[in-house]
């Protein structure tokens, strides 16, 4: 089962990644933590894209791609994954794509096994997640300049993301408000998932 995770920043895209991982035993590829440890390292990836990243401006798309397709090709992808935080533009949408179709033809398995999640949220109460991790973790993109940048990149490729997805039938939007617990979140997609056919 592949999962593609689509949702704003504080969304919960992650802690939703992380339940799906653990209990269906597939890889959570998280193009973030991906990039965050090429910084660390200081790897010339993490050189190149830290002072983009730290303000909150998309990684270009060629490495991004290229990343995330590279990462996807691993061994451990066989029997699917959890992708969090790509895509994020049409064009790597697209990219993905045309992987997966590959990757179809190599491993003999169906289309239907791979399916698109959307966590939808309001972008008043995104922003208070956000804000409210930045004095928690400290993590160094969560300024209030950087997460509204990311907000608002996000608005502008989601709609086609979804609506590329949408064509394909392979979508679910679930429904994520303020007082929805991370459990009540999960038993949505798992429900969702159940009616696809793909658990
Ligand atoms: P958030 O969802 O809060 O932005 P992530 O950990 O998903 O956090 O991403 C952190 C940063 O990594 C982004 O702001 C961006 O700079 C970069 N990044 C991650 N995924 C992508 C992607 N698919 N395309 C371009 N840049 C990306």
């Amino acid at each position: 089962m592949r999962i593609i995770l689509l949702g704003a920043q504080g969304s919960g895209k992650g802690t939703q990644a992380k339940m799906l991982v653990k209990e269906f035993g597939i890889p959570h590829i998280s193009t973030g933590d991906m990039l965050r440890k090429n910084v660390s390292d200081e790897t010339p990836l993490g050189l190149e894209i830290k002072e983009l990243m730290s303000q909150g401006f998309l990684v270009p798309e060629d490495i991004i791609i290229k990343m995330t397709l590279e990462r996807l090709t691993l061994p451990d992808t066989k029997n699917g994954f959890v992708l969090d935080g790509y895509p994020r533009t049409l064009l790597q949408a697209q990219e993905l794509d045309n992987f997966l179709l590959d990757l179809d033809l190599q491993y003999k398995v169906g289309e239907s096994d791979t399916v698109v999640v959307s966590l939808d949220i309001d972008d008043e109460i995104a922003l208070k997640r956000l804000l409210k991790r930045f004095e928690q973790e400290q993590r160094s993109d969560d300024n209030e300049a950087s997460i509204r940048r990311r907000l608002e990149q996000h608005h502008a490729n989601f709609k086609d993301i979804l609506d590329f997805y949408k064509d394909q039938d392979i979508l679910v939007s679930i429904k994520a408000t303020e007082h929805d617990t991370p459990d009540i979140v999960y038993n949505r997609i798992k429900d969702a998932l159940l009616k696809l056919g793909v658990l």
